[in-house]
């Protein structure tokens, strides 16, 4: 069963154990009841931690490394449902946080699991980078430091010294090991960029005006009136639309209809067509995740 996941018997088992808690997660979000469901993420991580703590410590290094793939899974399905119920609430800027946290777990899982085996982890995958692109943030600052200073997260060395034999990005004993940069010595510059890796760093509203976020109100309505369920949505499609200019009735000073957020008199007044970007929502009625794909790795 569980063998894909996890390398050891005792987690396999603990997976198994938990499958009451993965069904009423599963049931929170199809009954859109996020905090029900964040709830028993929660349970989760309580469970996995309790677990090992309770553990004597000579079991062998993939033990610690399977609780701790556990745990990231925890976060990840606590991350998932925060997600969805800030997006019905409306909370978009700190949603973009949940969802990065979201794509950042499932990269970690990927790094240790055979990740592409598993249905749920591409379902998330595939949906969170389209969820991604219904936001309009398009540019992210991006620092340029020299660190002098970079401690190990695990012995505390200079993870550069022969002190150190810790790999950053490896796991050892259940911990992941990565730097903490201790002492800076010069900031190079900051950049904006189009498409980092973190794009935690988002920047809004670089002309002043308030941002806004009109795929995600369409999506909320959806989630709101139950015409969508979040495990419906496959990805997200961009496409473009030819739209007629001449002819149409727009007011000079009227918001043009390409969607490009200006006055018509300085946008496609002089147009016959324009092109409109547009974001298609996939969903899939069939295919779509069930609970079994959560309990079962296979
Ligand atoms: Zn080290
Ligand atoms: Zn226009």
């Amino acid at each position: 069963m569980s063998k894909l996941l996890f390398q050891t018997a005792q987690l396999q088992k603990c997976w198994i154990d938990c499958s009451e808690i993965f069904k009423s997660y599963y049931q929170g979000i199809v009954d859109f009841n996020f905090n029900s469901a964040v709830q028993s993420a929660d349970k989760l991580n309580k469970f996995i931690n309790d677990y090992e703590s309770s553990n004597c410590n000579n079991y062998p290094d993939e033990f610690y490394n399977d609780c701790f793939i556990f745990k990231e899974l925890a976060n990840l399905l606590s991350s998932y449902s925060e997600y969805w119920s800030q997006v019905c609430t409306g909370a978009y800027d700190q949603s973009w946080d949940a969802l990065q946290d979201v794509l950042d777990l499932l990269r970690t899982i990927k790094k240790f699991t055979i990740f592409d085996k598993t249905f749920l982890f591409k379902f998330l995958e595939k949906q969170a980078l389209g969820l991604e692109r219904l936001y309009p943030y398009k540019l992210f600052a991006s620092t340029e430091i020299i660190v002098s200073k970079v401690e190990c997260g695990i012995c505390g060395n200079n993870i550069d010294s022969m002190e150190c034999d810790h790999i950053q990005g490896e796991l050892y004993r259940g911990k992941l090991a990565y730097g903490i940069v201790r002492e800076i010595k010069d900031c190079i510059a900051v950049a904006l960029v189009e498409n980092p890796a973190n794009k935690r760093c988002k920047m809004g509203n670089i002309d002043g005006k308030p941002i806004i976020f009109p795929c995600l109100n369409y999506l909320t309505e959806s989630l709101l009136t139950k015409k969508v369920n979040p495990l419906f949505i496959s990805h997200t499609e961009e496409t473009v639309r030819r739209i007629q200019i001449k002819d149409s009735r727009i007011g000079r000073n009227e918001i043009c209809s390409c969607g490009s957020g200006k006055k018509f008199k300085k946008c496609c007044i002089n147009k016959d067509f324009a092109e409109k970007k547009h974001i298609e929502i996939i969903l899939k009625k069939n295919n779509v995740l069930t609970p079994l794909d959560i309990i079962n790795f296979t």
